[in-house]
């Protein structure tokens, strides 16, 4: 089933709660949460206080998207902020495999993100740990940027590898996404579009 999961990052930040509960209104059906750390990505954008503030405002799951440096030192207080699903990045996190096992020791569903120019090939080995691989359409760091063209046959290309073991890894696409791109995107093999 497609799922919608809208950024915050493009909502009102002086009126988030009002902002969170149109969301949920207008039939999300997660909540797309985009941290940023200023080194990773050239943005900074919010942190755990924001999330832990918009929690009470739906039930619906919290896709926090981790756009930070060294993101397993920040897991623990993630999840204690409301995260459902945490997303790291392949190229932020040294021990990817041991950050996914980490994630899911607090129960909560684990992620792994890559940009525009990182192969899905590399992530051959971590299927079967990922609930979920974002690949980002637009290189990290700002919203309303255009979406990169070569990222469908990524997308074809993780599905097939997904296909192949068999796994139930979903595939989220962020970035640039709107309905120029959102059909075939959907046919490659998308799950959830941010
Ligand atoms: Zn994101």
């Amino acid at each position: 089933m497609v799922k919608i999961a809208p950024s915050i990052l493009s909502a009102d930040f002086a009126n988030l709660g009002a902002e969170i509960i149109k969301l949920e209104k207008g039939g999300a059906d997660l909540i797309h949460i985009d941290v940023m750390d200023g080194s990773y990505v050239p943005n900074i954008s919010f942190g755990m206080p924001i999330i832990k503030a918009i929690r009470p405002y739906t039930k619906l799951p919290f896709d926090v998207h981790l756009m930070i440096q060294e993101p397993s030192k920040y897991i623990e207080d993630f999840v204690k902020a409301g995260a459902d699903l945490i997303t790291i990045h392949y190229e932020a996190e040294t021990h990817i495999d041991r950050a996914l096992s980490y994630i899911k020791s607090f129960g909560v569903k684990a992620g792994v993100a890559i940009n525009p120019a990182t192969p899905v090939s590399l992530l051959k080995h971590l299927i079967p740990l990922a609930d979920m691989i974002l690949i980002m359409t637009v290189n990290p760091g700002y919203g309303g940027q255009k979406y990169i063209e070569y990222c469908t046959d990524k997308v074809k290309e993780l599905k097939a590898m997904i296909s192949a073991q068999g796994a139930a890894t979903l595939i989220e696409v962020d970035g640039g996404i709107d309905i120029s791109n959102i059909k075939r995107l959907r046919e490659a093999g998308t799950d959830i579009f941010v």
